[in-house]
């Protein structure tokens, strides 16, 4: 609809980055933008709440942006999934492979329990690695990964399909193909 053209119309395409060939998807100009931040977060809020999260589970790094205004709006907390070395208490982790490479997800030991319900926010899917991981973090806490919502699919990538196999169904925003 509209409201969804007009965030699909905030995020801007830079080819040839990081590589070439890839259309890097730059979300950067929408979270900018006062009214499509907005928009988006509470959009992406409405579809979480239907998951009845206790708390929710953010990805380095424009998914802690996402999901600290999600939620502010919510009333709920942010539990951080960091990237390599940065969190400085005792913390659990899970690696994953990339395109090239491998790369690692951490979380402080504790910040979930068990049965909690969370729901996982991260700015774009593409393969959805990033997010299986986050899912796996949690599972491994013994809390429940209820769902995955992003921003921006990228559906030829497969990244729905694999975490809806994996049990954590996706919501997202707007999808370039
Ligand atoms: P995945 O693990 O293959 O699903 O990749 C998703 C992760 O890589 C997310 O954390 C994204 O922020 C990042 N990412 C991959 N491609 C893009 C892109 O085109 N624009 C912005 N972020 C991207």
């Amino acid at each position: 609809d509209d409201d969804l053209a007009r965030l699909a119309a905030l995020v801007r395409t830079i080819p040839d980055f990081p590589q070439p060939g890839i259309q890097f998807r730059d979300i950067t100009t929408l979270i900018a933008d006062p009214h499509g931040f907005a928009l988006a977060t509470d959009l992406l809020a409405i579809r979480a709440a239907r998951y009845r999260p206790d708390i929710l589970v953010a990805v380095e790094a424009r998914g802690f942006i996402f999901a600290a205004a999600m939620a502010r709006v919510m009333g709920l907390g942010v539990v951080l999934a960091r990237k390599p070395g940065k969190l400085p208490g005792a913390a659990i982790g899970v690696d994953y492979a990339l395109e090239y490479g491998s790369d690692r997800l951490e979380m402080h030991e504790g910040m979930l329990s068990a049965g909690q319900r969370t729901v996982l926010v991260d700015d774009l899917l593409a393969t959805g690695g990033t997010l299986l991981a986050a899912a796996e973090l949690v599972g491994r806490t013994g809390a429940i990964a209820a769902a995955a919502l992003c921003v921006i699919d990228l559906p030829d990538l497969g990244g729905a399909k694999r975490l809806a196999d994996a049990g954590v169904p996706v919501e997202t925003l707007i999808a370039f193909a």
